[in-house]
């Protein structure tokens, strides 16, 4: 233990993501260490008793918690700044534990409809299963949320920026309509990162995260976590999630909170990376448009350059040609690969009408503005100029 103490939450997010939440063992080790362990055991039985009774807050089974994963749940909750956070084993056992736990039958959800594919799936095919009624609306069009949301809305789910398109929602206004209807907002904030968007500062209840992207950033586990109230954690998420069994694994919390001390520096070089390759895209031949959130011709970049501090990893852009050409460009690629993962240090691409939002079909995806011609790029740490190259010679290819 140390003799002086600071108080973490007054630290900069480079220390918060560097020593959040580090607890360590009697042995003193440097890293976190890895509790790779399922169960927990007791001296007494009264021990075990009270740990049951809740009068004791120590570990009782993996199911419910482990130190790793505790530490992992305290670096990101410092770094958000929410007074707690509950981590999973997906992103998307993150969105549906975020929904589920607080929605029952007859309940009215309102959600943006730019989302990822299974984000859509849960949206409007699962939840549907359970009674509860969904309307989606244009994320960008305040009308049309605020004509949605009304007093019989318990929940409204948003992804900003959205997956594939970038198209970003005015958090602060969505949330403030949201709220005046006594309805909670669940914000999927996977594009943005907790380094360059943080929603509760604009008035979201709960922030869920896949931990599989840039917090792992390295292509090598999944896990997923929800920021919310303490409150929120102990009356909804505990009793639904301790029970229907979405937890992580101790190894990928481990993983994920190495993952997190270069999160910061990963995601601020990416994105400037992708910002340079945006502009560059803009202007390349068989180009015909570039969805990038801080790009001068975003339609809404004013906003986002107010929501986010840089405009993110990520790069959608479309080519003449359709599929054809989209297809022709992917094949030709010599770097970056062609992957639907995203977040990552290699750079990787999609093409999101066959993979990611192709179980949706072709009306949903018209909806959504995604086209035959549009490819997603997750721009990854290597040298800018060398996927510069990548690109051109793709695309001319
Ligand atoms: C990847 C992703 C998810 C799901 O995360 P998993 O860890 O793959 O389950 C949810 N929302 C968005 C926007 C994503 O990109």
């Amino acid at each position: 233990m140390k003799k002086h103490k600071s108080d973490p939450r007054t630290w900069g997010d480079a220390t918060k993501l560097v020593r959040g939440g580090l607890d360590r063992s009697p042995h003193g080790e440097t890293s976190e260490a890895l509790f790779l362990n399922s169960g927990f055991v007791y001296d007494e039985p009264e021990t075990a008793e009270r740990r049951f009774a809740g009068e004791d807050d120590g570990y009782v089974y993996g199911r419910y918690g482990n130190p790793t994963v505790t530490m992992f749940e305290q670096r990101l909750a410092l770094l958000e700044g929410a007074e707690a956070c509950y981590a999973l084993a997906s992103g998307m056992a993150s969105v549906f534990g975020a929904l589920a736990c607080q929605l029952k039958a007859g309940d009215h959800l309102v959600a943006s409809r730019a989302l990822f594919g299974s984000c859509y799936q849960v949206v409007t095919s699962i939840l549907p299963r359970f009674g509860i009624r969904t309307t989606l609306v244009d994320g960008s069009d305040l009308a049309a949320w605020r004509e949605a949301i009304t007093s019989e809305t318990s929940c409204v789910f948003l992804e900003t920026p959205s997956n594939p398109t970038l198209e970003v929602i005015d958090l602060e206004a969505v949330c403030g309509i949201a709220r005046a209807k006594g309805a909670t907002v669940v914000v999927d904030n996977i594009f943005a990162t907790p380094i360059l968007q943080r929603p509760l500062t604009y008035g979201a209840d709960v922030v869920v995260y896949s931990g599989t992207k840039h917090m792992d950033g390295q292509g090598r586990v999944l896990g997923g976590a929800i920021m919310s109230t303490r409150k929120f954690k102990e009356e909804m998420l505990k009793p639904f999630l301790r029970h229907t069994g979405p937890s992580i694994s101790p190894f990928n919390a481990w993983v994920l909170l190495k993952g997190l001390e270069t999160m910061k520096l990963r995601v601020e070089a990416q994105s400037r990376s992708a910002q340079v390759i945006a502009e560059a895209l803009a202007a390349m031949p068989g180009v015909t448009r570039v969805l990038y959130p801080h790009l001068d011709s975003h339609p809404q970049v004013a906003l986002s350059r107010k929501q986010m501090t840089l405009g993110g990893t990520m790069v959608t852009f479309e080519v003449a040609g359709g599929k054809q050409k989209a297809f022709n460009a992917l094949r030709h690629l010599g770097i970056i690969d062609i992957s639907n993962n995203l977040g990552d240090a290699k750079s990787l691409m999609t093409h999101p009408a066959s993979t990611t939002h192709r179980n949706i079909g072709a009306e949903a995806r018209a909806m959504m503005g995604i086209t035959d011609g549009m490819l997603r790029l997750s721009v990854g740490l290597e040298d800018t100029g060398d996927l510069m190259g990548d690109l051109k010679q793709a695309l001319a290819a």
